[in-house]
């Protein structure tokens, strides 16, 4: 097997030019998210990519225009071998008009030693890499004895989460890498959920009833909608710092666990009282902490602020969280991911970063959100694992550094090869 690595990993670094053609293609496939819903042509190509190195290729509409690929290469000793499933979204961050590109974000450019243009970082790159893997594996006639998965998927960008379909729809593994940008690091994530507050008054009242409402003696049991959410908003910065000073996480900065009052709506015209209105927020927490008890500690603390008050103890707020897209719904989860640095998978993965990279192999956490949230929540040990600097990841100009392209390549190639040949424990 050693010897066959090594021939394999030349292989890569011979036929590189190969691995920059094919992340140039993929660039050019114009997959900005949002709009979103332009994504077929795309994973049409990588679904033929895949078919024509002997993958089961399963395609299905998340919506409209824009559907997951899965490509399957079944292992030749079945299910006695750890299986493996490699994600990547094939969306990108989206362009706005008038960006200084060099050429234009869908017309990659090669050159200085970087890749140049949208998605090379985050995270067609990825993707090109996976896809060569199966290319190099193909080419030398190699099956891996435990499965393989390739997921390419869609909506990332705007929280449709293509991933969580592809759990749903069945996909399992004994381990998923994400490789999503993360600059080599084998990295875990905090969550992120979005959720609506919501005040509402039952009652419609007229500007001119403000003073028997608010003064002595004025006898209307009524309030505005908009001043009793100043008081939540207050509420959510006293448990946004409470966090801040109780809860921590190892290699996480203290104070990550946020909560933003990102948009705010409400009140209908001037002549009236607002009578509703509603709050968008973004919540922040840690690996180890899940969506459910995170919304249970923001309700009942909400909860206490409008048991202090008159008014709101009889109108409390509603709570809607989290959705399932920013552009239809206006909301979105992305589940934290915890890495166990213990676990056989991280550790091979580590161990193949330094063999192959022959640079130490640093075990973080992301300080950003990707789909790999999706695999810890339904219990598959997942990694990210990527090429790409996120402060290149929705730039202008974005772009990776060829000798990482090609290094994530081999890594993840042994990696792959290994992971796949080891017996499940
Ligand atoms: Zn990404």
């Amino acid at each position: 097997m050693t010897a066959d690595l090594d021939q394999l990993l030349a292989a890569v670094e011979a036929r590189q030019s190969e691995l920059f053609d094919l992340l140039c293609r993929l660039v050019s496939f114009e997959t900005p998210a949002p709009p979103a819903r332009n994504t077929t042509e795309a994973q049409q190509f990588v679904a033929q990519y895949l078919r024509e190195l002997g993958a089961e290729i399963d395609i299905w509409d998340v919506h409209p225009g824009d559907p997951n690929v899965v490509g399957i290469l079944r292992g030749s000793e079945g299910a006695t071998h750890n299986s493996l499933i490699i994600n990547g979204h094939v969306d990108v961050a989206a362009v706005e008009l008038g960006e200084a590109w060099e050429t234009g974000p869908f017309r990659p450019i090669v050159r200085d030693g970087v890749i140049i243009g949208r998605g090379t970082a985050d995270m067609k790159g990825g993707l090109a890499g996976a896809l060569f893997v199966v290319r190099i594996l193909a080419d030398h006639g190699i099956a891996l004895p435990g499965d393989l998965i390739v997921q390419s998927v869609i909506g990332e960008e705007v929280g449709e989460a293509g991933t969580l379909q592809c759990c749903e729809r069945g996909y399992t593994a004994d381990m998923a890498v994400v490789v999503d940008t993360s600059d080599l690091h084998i990295q875990g994530q905090g969550g992120v959920i979005t959720g609506w507050i919501t005040v509402k008054s039952p009652q419609t009242f007229h500007d001119g009833t403000r003073g028997r409402m608010i003064h002595a003696g004025g006898g209307v049991f009524g309030a505005s909608a908009i001043e009793k959410m100043a008081k939540i908003i207050q509420g959510l910065g006293e448990l946004e710092r409470h966090w801040a000073v109780t809860k921590q996480y190892p290699g996480c900065p203290l104070g990550s666990t946020t909560i933003n009052p990102a948009v705010i709506e409400g009140g209908r015209h001037a002549a009236f009282i607002a009578d509703e209105c509603r709050l968008w927020i973004t919540v922040h927490y840690y690996p180890n902490e899940n969506f459910a008890d995170v919304i249970r500690e923001i309700e009942e603390h909400i909860g206490g602020v409008a048991s202090g008050d008159p008014w709101l103890r009889v109108n409390p707020p509603t709570f809607v969280w989290g959705g399932t897209s920013m552009i239809i719904d206006r909301g979105e989860i992305f589940p934290a991911l915890e890495v166990d640095p213990a676990h056989p998978g991280t550790i091979l993965l580590a161990t193949m970063h330094e063999r192959v990279a022959a640079q130490k192999a640093i075990v973080d956490v992301s300080p950003t959100v990707t789909d790999g949230g999706w695999f810890g929540d339904v219990g598959i040990p997942a990694v990210i694992y990527g090429p790409g600097e996120l402060r290149h990841a929705h730039s202008v100009n974005e772009q990776v550094s060829i000798d990482q392209l090609v290094t994530f390549t081999k890594v993840l190639l042994a990696f792959v090869l290994n992971w796949t040949s080891t017996r499940k424990q």
